[in-house]
């Protein structure tokens, strides 16, 4: 079997879910299953509802649902006749119901709490599979609609939910049965507890689906559909001169995905390096293209690609405590983990320790507890430049090209040869695009 996974843009409207549709059902002997994201646009939509209805502002949050439920009457129009558009649209109309009597209770209450928010959230995914799996019939496909909520189960840290891979595992070869011959439709991004409360992975969480998903059922490949062709030297939207890479390692993927390649969510390589699948990245509007296969082994060595992260902290804790002592770090790190806050970069002296974070939520907390440790210096609005490809470390080469080329740029802390496939530095948030830029001119651009 397949999994196919469709972004939003991949699904904004009649056309594109047609496209969508017509990627699939060219793999149709290959039991395809496809995993879509909310039309684009809806999940921030939802969001904005929300921040209407918490400060008590019925007529906005009621007028932002209007204009979710007219895009999708739309596309109901555009693409279904007769009684698939009667369902569907009694289908719509329901969820729409459902979504505002759960706003008009948010009006009232003037909170929302990120439980009632993943509930919220999850009408996105489950609308736009509705018109994916009507226009499928329409079209006299065989298909069915699946909810995910069935067999993606996560623990109750909502609006981020952690998935249970057991469970996972156990119940989705139980509710997905792949066919050749048929369309399995299913939404991204949404699950549910083992109670049965509805969660949500985080945004941009769908491509994690299509992962996990492909993992329990040990496809012989996952396609992330997007907007652009493949993952690419650099954002394409940002940095001039941005080219596809054809071929990238399971590596190299999950570091630029979590150093800021928006492209994949962070999370989605994750279970297919477990079996071994491999992922490609490829165009929705140019289906033709290759885009980027995604596997464990590669024979290239040298820079694939460059990313950068917006918003992060820079903490730096001097004291002569440090100093020959051990057990220092640990009462450091373990400050870090009682406030569940993950560390990115370090980099470490006799004295002095800097490190990164990117949640800022408990800043103020660590820093009263790091202030008994020893000097604590913050610098926020920080950014860090991620250089990614095959055994960068051992080129010095290619290292002092790097710096020489960023003799301009302020450089805050380095981090190399933790891993095999970065390089990183933190520089000032208002350089990054330059910084890449830079780089990107450098290392990428054709004479
Ligand atoms: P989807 O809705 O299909 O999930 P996303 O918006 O989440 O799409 O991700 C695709 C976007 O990721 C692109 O439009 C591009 O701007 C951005 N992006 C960031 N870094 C890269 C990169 N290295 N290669 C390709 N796209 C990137
Ligand atoms: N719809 C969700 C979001 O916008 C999930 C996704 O698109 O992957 O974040
Ligand atoms: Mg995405």
């Amino acid at each position: 079997m397949i999994v196919l996974k469709f972004g939003g843009t991949s699904v904004q409207n009649s056309k594109w879910i047609d496209n969508s549709i017509d990627i699939t059902l060219e793999q149709i002997d290959k039991s395809p299953l496809l995993v879509s994201s909310a039309m684009s646009g809806i999940t921030n939509g939802i969001l904005e509802a929300i921040e209407f209805a918490k400060v008590g502002n019925y007529e906005k949050s009621t007028g932002i649902c209007e204009e979710l439920r007219n895009r999708h009457i739309t596309v109901c129009h555009d693409f279904l006749s007769e009684d698939n558009l009667n369902c569907a649209k009694e289908r719509i109309d329901e969820l729409f119901d459902e979504f505002d009597s759960l706003i008009n209770g948010i009006t009232m209450l003037k909170e929302c709490s990120p439980r009632s928010m993943d509930t919220l959230l999850s009408f996105g995914e489950r609308l736009s599979t509705i018109l994916i799996y009507y226009r499928c019939l329409e079209r006299g496909i065989n298909s069915d609609l699946l909810d995910s909520r069935d067999f993606i189960k996560t623990d109750d840290n909502f609006n981020s939910a952690q998935i249970i891979s057991e469970e996972c595992e156990r119940l989705i070869p139980l509710f997905v049965t792949p066919q050749p011959g048929k369309i399995l439709i299913s939404q991204g991004f949404i699950g549910s507890t083992l109670d049965g409360v509805t969660s949500t992975l985080g945004r941009g969480g769908s491509d994690y689906t299509a992962t996990i998903i492909g993992s329990a059922l040990n496809a012989s490949e996952v396609q992330i559909w997007t907007d652009v062709t493949g993952i690419m030297t650099s954002d394409p939207r940002k940095i001039d001169g941005a080219i596809t890479i054809d071929h990238l390692t399971y590596s190299e993927a999950a570091e630029l995905a979590y150093f800021g390649a928006k492209v994949v969510h962070p999370a989605t390589i994750q279970p297919a390096v477990k079996k071994s699948i491999p992922v490609w990245v490829r165009n929705t509007g140019d289906k033709y293209a290759a885009g980027t296969k995604i596997t464990s082994t590669t024979d290239k060595i040298g820079l694939k690609a460059i990313s950068g992260k917006k918003n992060v902290t820079v903490v730096n804790i001097t004291s002569s405590k440090m100093l020959n002592a051990y057990g220092f770090l640990r009462r450091l790190f373990s400050v870090f983990e009682k406030y569940k806050t993950p560390v990115d970069l370090i980099s470490t002296s006799e004295v002095s320790v800097t490190i990164t974070i990117d949640d800022k939520s408990y800043l103020n907390e660590i820093v009263q507890e790091l202030l008994e440790l020893g000097r604590v210096k913050v610098e926020e609005n920080n950014s860090i430049i991620c250089l990614v490809g095959h055994e960068l470390w051992k080129d010095s080469i290619f290292i002092s090209r790097v710096f020489a080329t960023l003799k301009d740029t302020p450089i805050r802390m380095i981090s190399l040869g933790s891993s095999d496939t970065n390089l990183s530095f933190v520089v000032p948030g208002n350089t990054t695009e330059e910084t890449i830029q830079i780089l990107h001119d450098e290392f990428f651009k054709k004479v």
